[in-house]
């Protein structure tokens, strides 16, 4: 059952991976052609140009026990600007500014706008660890191509990033409970109201120490609104691209969600009321079907579900793992399984290649 299940789901992922190709590569062409004709835009940064700016005022670190998401960053950020006149500017690791935008930009009227989630952990060994960076670049690049904004060469920004956390690296937790987030985005800044591609364009990176996503060893039981009426992606839509503009409209809902009582929203689409995230996270189903026999699912990658990096780790074990799940092992126990092993892999105590060392 088991195998089965993960083959549809690679089946699936595969054959989504080759329309993407297809539609990438139209849009790289047409980067191509507007490109080639002027020969002095740069249509790759470089991490070996960075221009570093230390800064002269550090901040105090918070402390790592009390860490809130999101609500503390480092002293630095990365910033690199693109127009299509110029192509790409140099990177520069700066200390961490306000932005100044003209108020036409197209990110705050369009939702021009794009982002990435990923984290870095100081391992037992005190060295630090991207987790699957690799992946997030992909995604970010996939994203970027859906806005029409600007391609990057992905080994090159995740240099950038792996340079910035190696600056900021006191940031890093020395705990095996905290990480830091690492937030990349990516900005229209067209300075003009017209619909369309931005010839203006941002590309920065903010960094900050956060918390656990679970309290230590709890994996108690979250309530879930689940109601039709709301939908948070469609087929056709850009549920798979991680776009700002898919996450705004969703605060209602949360927020319904709490009022009657629940913790989280579970997204169901279509007239069968699939299952499709929970909040801002896949999903995935543990049970015993009808025949008795013990499955594991997930929503498949159908242009309506993120493709989250936790969601192909855990396939990509489970996978790997086979013919070691004891079938009788009910859920928790699975999901601890998981954790143990996803995080026996950021912070170091099982070596692998899921892993970029940052210094
Ligand atoms: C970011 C995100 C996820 C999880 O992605 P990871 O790569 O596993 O962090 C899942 N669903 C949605 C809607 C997301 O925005």
């Amino acid at each position: 059952m088991f195998v089965g299940l993960s083959a549809m789901a690679a089946a699936t992922a595969r054959t989504g991976a080759g329309l993407l190709r297809v539609f990438s590569q139209q849009l790289f062409q047409a980067h191509d052609v507007r490109n080639g004709s002027r020969r002095s835009i740069n249509t790759m940064f470089k991490a070996a140009d960075l221009q570093i700016e230390i800064s002269k005022h550090p901040k105090e670190k918070p402390d790592s026990s009390k860490l809130l998401f999101g609500k503390s960053f480092s002293d630095h950020m990365l910033t690199i600007e693109w127009s299509a006149e110029k192509g790409w500017d140099k990177p520069l690791i700066k200390p961490l500014q306000n932005l100044s935008l003209h108020p036409a930009s197209s990110a705050l009227h369009y939702s021009i706008e794009l982002f990435e989630g990923m984290k870095a952990f100081r391992g037992i060994d005190n060295k630090i660890r991207m987790f699957r960076p690799d992946l997030n670049m992909e995604r970010m690049h996939r994203s970027a191509l859906r806005a029409c904004l600007p391609g990057f060469d992905k080994e090159e920004l995740m240099e950038c990033i792996r340079k910035l956390i190696e600056v900021d690296r006191e940031w890093v937790p020395y705990s095996d409970t905290a990480s830091l987030y690492i937030r990349p985005t990516f900005i229209g800044t067209e300075p003009s109201l017209g619909v369309s591609r931005a010839n203006h364009a941002l590309l920065f990176v903010i960094i900050g120490p956060v918390g656990p996503y679970f309290a230590t060893g709890s994996f108690n039981p979250v309530s879930l609104l689940a109601d039709p009426n709301f939908v948070r992606a469609w087929k056709g839509g850009v549920g798979d691209c991680k776009m700002g503009g898919n996450y705004g409209p969703t605060i209602y809902v949360q927020n319904e969600a709490q009022k009657q009582g629940c913790q989280q929203v579970l997204w169901l689409y279509g007239d069968k009321h699939e299952l499709t995230e929970v909040g801002t996270m896949n999903i995935f189903i543990y049970w015993k079907n009808e025949q008795g026999e013990v499955e594991l699912l997930t929503p498949p990658l159908d242009g309506t579900i993120l493709p989250g990096v936790t969601r192909q780790s855990l396939l990509d074990l489970a996978h790997q793992w086979n013919y070691h799940i004891p079938t009788m092992e009910n859920g928790p126990e699975l999901a601890k399984r998981f954790l143990k092993e996803l995080t026996d892999i950021q912070y170091g105590r099982t070596p692998s290649n899921w892993t970029r060392l940052v210094i």
